[in-house]
């Protein structure tokens, strides 16, 4: 299970929509519950600075990725994902994302974007098992920034 607030659902939604018909991207911060959950704490938005005659990639800055890694070193918190946009796509991993799916441990968050208005938002991580996304249940409250 992942728990988000709804400001960063409503966050990850405006940059999905002011990156449209691109995709948004960026990294989510948190940390694990005593319960086996993920809190996000913080997202991390980042250009997306893949290619930009690509509407279908996304790519975080390094740079953003570099920083944050060394900025949580020595704190409870950690890089538990990242997120993405689908423009006029839902939001069910493709078959990009799995190519790209290095790390089991990082949750996926998409963002389904249908004319320019952010929708569906869901979670997956890949189960190391199968080597396949699972879709993980997202809960949505709390007030935290
Ligand atoms: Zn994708």
């Amino acid at each position: 299970m992942i728990f988000l607030t709804q400001r960063q659902i409503d966050l990850i939604s405006r940059e999905a929509e002011n990156a449209y018909p691109r995709e948004c991207c960026g990294m989510l911060v948190g940390k694990d519950d005593p319960n086996g959950g993920i809190v996000v704490s913080r997202i991390v938005v980042s250009p997306n600075v893949f290619d930009e005659t690509a509407k279908d990639r996304f790519q975080v800055d390094p740079q953003i990725q570099i920083d944050l890694f060394r900025g949580l070193r020595e704190t409870e918190e950690r890089i538990i994902g990242h997120y993405h946009s689908h423009p006029d796509h839902p939001a069910e991993t493709s078959v990009t994302d799995l190519e790209k799916a290095w790390e089991p441990e990082l949750v996926w968050l998409i963002v389904a974007v249908a004319n320019g208005k952010a929708e569906m938002v869901k979670a997956y991580r890949i189960d190391p098992a199968t080597g396949r996304f699972e879709e993980l249940s997202l809960q949505i409250g709390g007030s935290t920034s």
